[in-house]
């Protein structure tokens, strides 16, 4: 397991200890214990911008496909995480008390995040109403990868107001939505469709970054050690980017 502390050792001072000596362990396993599943996908700015003074984003890109970062899904981690919504801290609420806007997210000690890192909470739904234009093609691609065996419904509706029903007009395959049928909505055209996602998060501050910590609960020496990481973090979609292409 990895330490982002030095292995360094102090002897501790003689007599009681001071009247706050955080347990580690125990937080880490409250935070197993009480916690959800994420997962937790690291991610670097996006280098195409146009130049190095100002944030303007080329358009069109090809890496991040617009969202200024590039997220590297090949790095993930899936680790225990407690999340708990900002507006209610009082009432120390967790788990599903989420402001539509920001929670507070608090790992195990060993996970450290970033700014602008991705969090997907895994073994549950959320509802993603997405305006789709229609390609020329077959296939349209989702913003999100829709959440799988959950029984939330599919709405699609085009500009005309025709639905068109799952597996009967389209099929989805992760972020494809491929149209089976001549029943389709007009290429070039905008149309609506609802359905579900795994919540998906973006950090947008880090809290306790750099709160240093020496522990030395029943132990004879005093050891640094990084106490867990606590995050704000935004639905993805109402998290803003900086440059000049609006997210969809
Ligand atoms: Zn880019």
């Amino acid at each position: 397991m990895s330490d982002f502390a030095s292995q360094n050792t102090y002897p501790k001072r003689k007599g009681k200890p001071g009247r706050i000596d955080f347990n580690i362990p125990e937080i880490d396993r409250l935070v197993e214990d009480q916690g959800i599943m994420v997962r937790v996908i690291p991610s670097v700015l996006c280098p195409n911008r146009t130049d190095l003074g100002g944030t303007n984003h080329a358009l069109g890109c090809d890496i991040c496909g617009g969202d200024e970062v590039v997220d590297l899904d090949e790095e993930c981690q899936e680790v225990w995480a407690v999340i708990q919504s900002i507006k209610h801290n009082k009432d120390a609420q967790v788990q599903g008390v989420w402001d539509v806007k920001d929670a507070l997210i608090t790992f195990k000690k060993d996970m450290r995040l970033y700014y602008w890192w991705k969090i997907e909470v895994l073994d549950f739904s959320s509802i993603f109403n997405q305006i789709v234009e229609r390609g020329s093609g077959n296939t349209d691609k989702l913003r999100y990868t829709p959440a799988a065996s959950c029984d939330t419904p599919y709405y699609l509706l085009d500009k005309n107001g025709n639905k068109y029903i799952k597996d009967t007009h389209y099929r989805i395959d992760n972020r494809n939505l491929t149209w089976l049928t001549s029943a389709k909505p007009v290429s070039g055209k905008l149309y609506s469709i609802s359905y579900p996602v795994i919540p998906t998060f973006r950090v947008l501050e880090t809290v306790h970054e750099n709160r240093y910590y020496y522990e030395s609960f029943k132990s004879k020496e005093k050891r640094p050690v990084n106490l867990p990481q606590h995050a704000v973090i935004r639905w993805d979609y109402m998290a803003e980017r900086s440059g000049n292409k609006e997210p969809i």
